[in-house]
C-alpha cells in the first residue's frame, strides 16, 4: 500500500546523510567523552564541534547550548529553575502552548504557589499582545513562556515584539521554537530571548535528543545531579552521536533553507488550492500560518469526524488531528478549543503538515481518498 507521511510536525523522516554521520560517530567515537585518554578526547571533540555548528546557525555563543534528551525536558528545567532559583513568583503563558510547557507550569503552580496569567488567544490564533503588555505592567518578577510556531495551527508568533515587551518590563522570556528551529532563520544576537528550547527529530534529526540555548549571564541549576557534564547542569554521560545527528541535521537544514521553504511553501499552498476545489466550504483553522502546517476544517458532518483519520490510515495516509501526543485520542485539540466556536469544534480539522520529501502527487492521493470518505 502506497504510504503518504504528511504528520511532519510530529515528527520528521531522518536524513540519510544523518545517519551516516550518527553510524560514523557510533563506529569511530566510542569513547566516554569525560575520560581524558585520546579516545575519549576525541568522543568530546565531536561534542564541542557540534555545539560550535549549532551556535553558528543560531548566531549564540557555544557556551550558551545546552544538550538535553529532548525540548520537554529542556522546558522542565528551565521553568523549574526559574522558579526554584531566580524568584520568579509568575508565568506567563498561553493555553496554545505544548503540553510540555502547560503541564510544567500547572505542577510548579501546584508545588510553589506561583501566580499564572493565560494570555488570550484571538480567534484567528494569534496572541493579544495589548494583554501582554498589561499583564507585565504589574511589578512582580515573571517570565514569560511563549511558543514561536503553533505545533497545531501554525499561527507564527512575533518573538521580537514579546521579547521587546518582557526585557522593557524586566521579564525574562522562555521561548519554545521546537516548530521553527531549523525551518527559518533565528539570529539569537539580535532576538530578546533568554531561554529557547529545541528538538532534533522536528529538523530530520534522531528522536531523544535536544537542546536549550540559555544566555549568557543566567545560571540555572542542575535538574540531575551527577556528573560535570553540561558544565554540571545536566549530568549524565552526553548521547554522543545523536548530538553529532543532531548538528548535521540542523547544518543540513540552514544549508537547504531557501530551496526547501520554497518547495514546501509551494506544497502547501498546492494542498489548500486541491482542497478548496474539492471541498468548498473549506477553511484554515488560522491566519499568518507558518509554511510546512496546514490546519483545515473540513465540511464534514459531525458523524464523519470520528472515521476520518481512520480512514486516511487505512489508506495509508498519515495526518494529525491535534497535537502528536493527542493523536488517536478523542478530546478535542486544546489550541482548537482556545480558536472555534463549538460547532466549528465538533467538525474534523485535519492537521497537514509537509516536508521537502512531500510531493504533489501525494497530495493527489489525500484530496481524492478524503473526497471517498
Ligand atoms: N513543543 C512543541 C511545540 C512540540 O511540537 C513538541 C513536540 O511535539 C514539543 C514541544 C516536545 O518536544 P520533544 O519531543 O523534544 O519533547
Amino acid at each position: 500500500m502506497q504510504k503518504v507521511y504528511l504528520d511532519n510536525a510530529a515528527t520528521t523522516p531522518i536524513r540519510q546523510e544523518v545517519i551516516a554521520e550518527m553510524i560514523s560517530v557510533m563506529q569511530s567515537d566510542y569513547g566516554n567523552p569525560s575520560s581524558t585518554h585520546s579516545i575519549g578526547r576525541s568522543a568530546k571533540a565531536v561534542i564541542e564541534t557540534s555545539r560550535k555548528t549549532i551556535a553558528k546557525y543560531l548566531h549564540c555563543n557555544a557556551q550558551e547550548i545546552i544538550f538535553t534528551s529532548s525540548a520537554t525536558e529542556a522546558t522542565n528545567w528551565i521553568l523549574r529553575s526559574a522558579v526554584k532559583d531566580f524568584g520568579v513568583k509568575r508565568i506567563i503563558t498561553s493555553k496554545q502552548e505544548h503540553h510540555a510547557t502547560l503541564y510544567t507550569v500547572q505542577a510548579l503552580q501546584e508545588e510553589f504557589g506561583i501566580q499564572v496569567d493565560f494570555l488570550k488567544t484571538l480567534p484567528d490564533g494569534s496572541l493579544d499582545y495589548n494583554q501582554l503588555s498589561d499583564f507585565l505592567s504589574a511589578d512582580i518578577k515573571t517570565i514569560v513562556s511563549l511558543m514561536h510556531v503553533n505545533n497545531e495551527t501554525g499561527v507564527v508568533h512575533n518573538l521580537e515584539k514579546i521579547g521587546v515587551l518582557c526585557h522593557q518590563n524586566k521579564a525574562l522570556f522562555h521561548c519554545d521554537t521546537v516548530q521553527s528551529i531549523g525551518k527559518t532563520e533565528l539570529d539569537l544576537q539580535q532576538l530578546p530571548i533568554d531561554f529557547l528550547v529545541a528538538s532534533a527529530h522536528k529538523f530530520h534529526g534522531p528522536k531523544g535528543i535536544g537542546f536549550a540555548f540559555v544566555r549568557k549571564n543566567l545560571v540555572l541549576q542542575p535538574m540531575f545531579f551527577g556528573g560535570e557534564q553540561e558544565k554540571g547542569w545536566r549530568a549524565g554521560t552526553e548521547s554522543v552521536h545523536q548530538i553529532a545527528g543532531m548538528a548535521k541535521a540542523l547544518q543540513l537544514s540552514y544549508d537547504n533553507l531557501a530551496n526547501e521553504r520554497d518547495y514546501i511553501t509551494d506544497l502547501k499552498n498546492y494542498c489548500f488550492d486541491r482542497l478548496s476545489e474539492a471541498f468548498p466550504a473549506v477553511k484554515q483553522n488560522g491566519t499568518d500560518t507558518f509554511y510546512n502546517i496546514l490546519n483545515v476544517l473540513l465540511p464534514f458532518s459531525p458523524e464523519k469526524t470520528t472515521m476520518i483519520l481512520f480512514n486516511l490510515d487505512m489508506k495509508g495516509i498519515a495526518v494529525s488531528r491535534g497535537s502528536a501526543c493527542q493523536s488517536g485520542s478523542i478530546k478535542p485539540s486544546h489550541v482548537l478549543a482556545e480558536m472555534l466556536s463549538e460547532e466549528d469544534l465538533k467538525k474534523p480539522s485535519l492537521r497537514i503538515s509537509f516536508s521537502h520529501f512531500n510531493t504533489k502527487t501525494e497530495i493527489d492521493y489525500l484530496v481524492k481518498v478524503l473526497k471517498e470518505i
